[in-house]
């Protein structure tokens, strides 16, 4: 069985040095009595909170899911196939997504945990994404912790990546007037082009954000999604309206500081009645059902796109992820580890 796994716990920004690809025997059988299932995996999705997991559990900087341990392998959000199960609601063949192993083969010890996949006539590199953690990540952040009113002015952080690329697809159903940020030419072009977003523009090419923001925000702001945190946060505390909202979803800025920037502008929040509130998708899932009716027409339809970047092979996933906090990924960063 080949695995990715952390070396030793992090500290500062994860490298590919932390992590190694090793090939271990294991048996793949399920024990007498165990209702755990085994599955291929067959995708599986690089996220920005997994450098918290990387993490020593003691320290100040690590994720609100436990860490990894180190000489295991990392696991996160992945897309894989049912061969052998123990447990009542799976069967072999069936597809699901869920918390697995950075691994061929996985034994998953709480299968309940896991979302059995109903419509496969979409790709199944999907459920890592759009119809997967991020996607509902957008759909409960924006939908609900935003508020949205038809015709708002939007602003989205990341815009280009696995969450903001689908806030802004659907503040622009809402006829919302979107701008978004992104850290290169290619990514802002994705976002006008493809994404339908107004505006963009790449804030590493910016030398005063506050004025970036009011020259494509004349009027102020109503949303802002927040997905980066610290100068950009700044802001747009500056730019933002009365009675707009911010919906706090990451903070990715400042996930490998070892002192996170101190903000700024707090003054606005009274000044201008923002509400800001954070939120953790898994606290959600139930509402799961609810976003797949929503998206799947909508993906089949054309009226929401989504754009991926395939690493092949568990050899690149390390790269991958650590890709993300350089901006490396356009799109939503997914790892094949097998196609069926
Ligand atoms: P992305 O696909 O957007 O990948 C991360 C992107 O962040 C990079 O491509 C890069 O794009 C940008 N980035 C990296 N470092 C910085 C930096 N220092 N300053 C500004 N931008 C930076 O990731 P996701 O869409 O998966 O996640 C977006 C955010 O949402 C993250 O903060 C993540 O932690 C959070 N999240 C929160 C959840 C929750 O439940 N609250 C659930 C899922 C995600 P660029 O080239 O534009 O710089």
């Amino acid at each position: 069985n080949k695995q990715v796994v952390l070396k030793n716990y992090v500290i500062g920004s994860p490298k590919e040095s932390d992590m190694e690809v090793r090939i271990i025997k294991m048996r793949l059988k399920i024990s007498e009595g165990s209702n755990a299932v085994l599955v291929k995996n067959l995708y599986l999705s690089c996220d920005p909170y997994m450098a918290g997991r990387m993490r020593n559990p003691d320290s100040d900087h690590r994720s609100f899911v436990e860490s990894f341990l180190p000489g295991s392998p990392i696991m996160g959000y992945g897309v894989a196939k049912v061969l052998e199960s123990g447990h009542p609601n799976f069967k072999k063949g069936d597809l699901v997504w869920g918390i697995t192993g950075w691994e061929e083969y996985s034994f998953i010890t709480s299968p309940e945990a896991l979302f059995k996949i109903e419509h496969s006539d979409v790709p199944l590199s999907y459920y890592t994404g759009i119809l997967g953690m991020p996607g509902m990540t957008a759909y409960v952040g924006f939908y609900h912790i935003c508020s949205p009113k038809k015709g708002e002015r939007v602003f989205v952080s990341a815009a280009s990546g696995a969450v903001g690329q689908l806030v802004g697809q659907f503040a622009k159903l809402m006829d919302c007037y979107v701008v978004g940020t992104a850290g290169s030419k290619a990514k802002v072009d994705l976002l006008k082009t493809k994404f339908g977003f107004d505006e963009a523009f790449n804030y590493k090419e910016e030398q005063d954000l506050e004025m970036a923001l009011k020259r494509h925000f004349p009027e102020g702001i109503d949303i802002y999604f927040e997905n980066v945190g610290g100068k950009m946060l700044d802001a747009v505390l500056l730019n933002s309206r009365i009675h707009s909202r911010i919906a706090v979803c990451g903070l990715i800025s400042q996930y490998n500081l070892k002192q996170p920037e101190s903000v700024h502008n707090l003054f606005s929040l009274i000044m201008k009645r923002i509400r800001v509130e954070g939120f953790i998708v898994s606290d959600h899932y139930d509402q799961y059902p609810k976003f797949l009716d929503m998206v799947l027409p909508l993906i089949r339809e054309g009226k929401v796109t989504y754009v991926e970047d395939v690493a092949e092979g568990l050899e690149r996933a390390p790269a991958a992820l650590v890709g993300l906090f350089s901006g490396h990924n356009v799109g939503k960063q997914v790892v094949v580890v097998a196609r069926e």
